[in-house]
């Protein structure tokens, strides 16, 4: 086999290295940062979730647990394993968590305690100096390793705003046996028996999905999924979920449309701890008409052409933790609309760099707006790239987590 050139190794491997972070957040930042990783350089890190296919968690733990490899920091990644019937527990507790009245009855707890449980009897922990926990669905967990010497911290992704208090009750047993929980704003904070941090998600800007793209490739995928460019295109890049309002996209849509014609594109994936994608997916394409073109494909270099060429970028949430799609959207300059709620209200400053909407109606005017005043697109999009430059970039989020682990150092015996 023949050796490859330096050069196409180096393009082709994704380095993951803070220095590459250099030109977007200056020289300065890249040592200050580094300086804090060598401080817990000695550190062995496990992150622990449910899914490495789909949703925010994956997107953030791809880049970030290459990261801090890629800074000396040992970490690992592990997954726990769950029979539908568990991702289907799992997936009510998520929506109960995000505010829905439902009961978590005693035989949904016996399942979700079970298959934790036999998660746990496969976890070999005791080389980690911390772990961390991500999400309800391997939260139960650490209720078996009661002889634990390390810090566990649990990381919820999810809008916390209104948790449904008898679940919260539920699950509250689990999480004060932590540590501490990381929340991704200081709104979601609870009255908990435990420290509490704020660590707000970020994006890897160098990953397939916000790479830089030429018009030619941005072409080339959109032709590879005949979507039409004769006329504006308007986004929505989520998982099937009612909590990112679809149907709200198409009404929108429809109104809009009246006004100022365009192409709706919704694309989405399914994660595989996510049972009700298959069922809302179906939904949308039976109201789907002309005019609104519906994907369910998993193609990082299609949600990065599409965020590049569409006028308008929704995210039309009616509970979000925080938007990753929107910050994606953003970096690439896009004009994003977005649901006023959890996250995204910290992303976007209303009429700044971006709008924020309640109703389809609003999200219709804003779309009729944007797509005939391309000035305006063009100024919001500068000024959406400008902040998460500013704030959302895995360089911050990497920084958060060193500061955070450099308080759960054990001291060396
Ligand atoms: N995503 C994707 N393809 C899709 C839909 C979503 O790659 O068809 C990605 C999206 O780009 C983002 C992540 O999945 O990186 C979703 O994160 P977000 O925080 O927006 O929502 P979550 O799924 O965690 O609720």
């Amino acid at each position: 086999m023949s050796m490859l050139a330096p050069a196409v190794q180096r393009s082709t491997l994704g380095l993951h290295t803070l220095e590459q972070y250099e030109p977007l957040i200056g020289t300065a930042a890249v040592e200050r940062i580094a300086t804090k990783a060598d401080r817990v350089r000695t550190m062995r890190v496990a992150h622990i979730s449910s899914t490495f296919y789909g949703g925010g968690v994956t997107e953030l733990l791809t880049p970030l647990t290459l990261m801090m490899n890629a800074s000396g920091i040992e970490t690992d990644w592990h997954l726990i394993q769950g029979t539908p019937g568990f991702f289907g527990c799992t997936k009510k507790l998520h929506n109960t968590l995000q505010g829905e009245s439902f009961e978590f009855s005693d035989a949904e707890k016996t399942i979700y305690e079970e298959v934790v449980f036999e998660n746990a009897t496969r976890l070999h922990l005791d080389d980690c100096d911390a772990v961390i926990v991500h999400d309800p669905q391997p939260l139960p967990l650490i209720t078996h390793f009661s002889d634990r010497e390390m810090p566990w911290l649990w990381q919820c992704h999810i809008d916390l705003s209104s948790p449904y208090a008898p679940v919260w009750a539920y699950l509250r047993k689990f999480i004060e046996q932590y540590n501490a929980s990381v929340f991704s704003l200081p709104e979601y904070g609870q009255d908990l028996g435990i420290d509490q941090h704020f660590v707000t998600p970020a994006i890897d800007p160098f990953s397939a999905k916000n790479r830089e793209l030429s018009d030619r490739e941005i072409r080339e995928f959109l032709g590879n999924y005949k979507i039409p460019t004769d006329l504006p295109l308007v986004t929505q890049i989520s998982r099937f979920d009612r909590w990112k309002d679809p149907t709200g996209v198409i009404e929108a849509f429809r109104k809009a449309r009246e006004q100022v014609d365009c192409t709706l594109v919704l694309v989405g994936n399914n994660a595989s701890d996510d049972p009700e994608g298959e069922l809302i997916l179906e939904e949308i394409r039976e109201t789907a008409d002309e005019g609104i073109i519906v994907l369910s494909v998993d193609d990082p270099t299609l949600v990065n052409a599409l965020q590049r060429s569409a006028a308008v970028v929704l995210q039309k949430s009616l509970r979000e933790g925080f938007g990753l799609t929107v910050t994606e959207a953003m970096w690439k300059g896009a004009a994003v609309i977005g649901g006023e709620v959890g996250g995204i209200k910290h992303q976007i400053k209303d009429g700044w760099n971006g709008f924020l909407v309640s109703t389809p109606d609003q999200a219709a005017a804003r779309m009729v707006q944007l797509l005939k005043e391309p000035e305006l697109r063009k100024q919001i999009g500068s000024r959406a790239k400008e902040s998460v430059r500013q704030n959302f970039l895995m360089s911050r989020l990497l920084e958060d987590w060193l500061d955070l682990l450099a308080r759960y150092e054990r001291p060396v015996t």
